[in-house]
Order: structure tokens, then C-alpha cells, then sequence
């Protein structure tokens, strides 16, 4: 999927903010942050979305969860709480088809979201 921008960033074909890497996943801020902390954690591998995922892809997507829980504590956000989202098609408000889970906080988020 050479097209997709999120494929380019995990590929380093295209620059960003990189916060965190491993083998599967790489973590970057958000080009218009939400939020003092806004990261994006996208697996390597393109999905379009989560719900391309299936059982065997549990380990994985567990594994996405650890990775933000790392990061929250790099960015000194564990503490004070902080939000993560998946937005899933169109009525999710999914803009980007390379799955990704926004890391949001460093402030005071509101619930529930528009
Ligand atoms: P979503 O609406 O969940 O699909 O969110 C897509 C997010 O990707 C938005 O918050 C955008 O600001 C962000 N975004 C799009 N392109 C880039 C990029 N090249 N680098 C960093 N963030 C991006
Ligand atoms: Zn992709």
C-alpha cells in the first residue's frame, strides 16, 4: 500500500515526530494536536481499520495497548490520566484508512465527544 501516508511514516519514507518504535508499531505527534499530548500509535502492517482485525491478530493489537501505556509514561502523562481513541469509518470519524490509536492528554479531556 504505497500510497498510504501511514504506511510511509512506519516505512521512515516520510518524516515525523517519532516518539517511540519497535518491530510492529511506530508512534508519532499528531500534525494538529487535540491536546498538549496528542501521539498516534499505528501498527507497521497496514489495516485499513480495527475492524480488519481478527482473533489472530489479538497479540497485536494487545500489544498496541502496552505500547501507549509506555508512552504515556515517556510523555509524563500516567499520572494525570489520559484518552485513547480509535475512530473506526465513517460515523467513527475515521480520516486516515491505516488503523491508528490516538494517545490524547496533558489536559482535562470532556465526555462525551461531539
Ligand atoms: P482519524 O480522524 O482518527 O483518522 O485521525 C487521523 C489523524 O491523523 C488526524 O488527527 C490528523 O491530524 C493526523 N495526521 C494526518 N496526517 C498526518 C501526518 N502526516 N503526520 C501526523 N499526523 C497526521
Ligand atoms: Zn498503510
Amino acid at each position: 500500500m504505497p500510497e498510504c501516508v501511514f504506511c510511509k511514516i512506519g516505512s521512515r519514507e516520510l518524516q515525523a515526530m517519532v516518539v517511540y518504535e519497535d518491530p510492529d508499531f511506530i508512534a508519532f505527534r499528531d500534525i494538529n494536536p487535540m491536546a498538549p499530548v496528542h501521539v498516534l500509535i499505528i501498527p507497521k502492517l497496514h489495516y485499513e481499520s480495527l475492524a480488519e482485525f481478527t482473533a489472530k491478530d489479538a497479540t497485536l493489537l494487545g500489544r498496541m495497548l502496552l505500547a501507549a501505556t509506555h508512552i504515556a509514561r515517556q510523555e509524563r502523562i500516567a499520572e494525570s490520566g489520559y484518552r485513547l481513541v480509535i475512530n473506526t469509518g465513517a460515523h467513527g470519524g475515521q480520516a486516515v484508512s491505516h488503523v491508528h490509536m490516538h494517545l490524547l492528554g496533558g489536559r482535562a479531556l470532556q465526555w462525551p465527544p461531539g
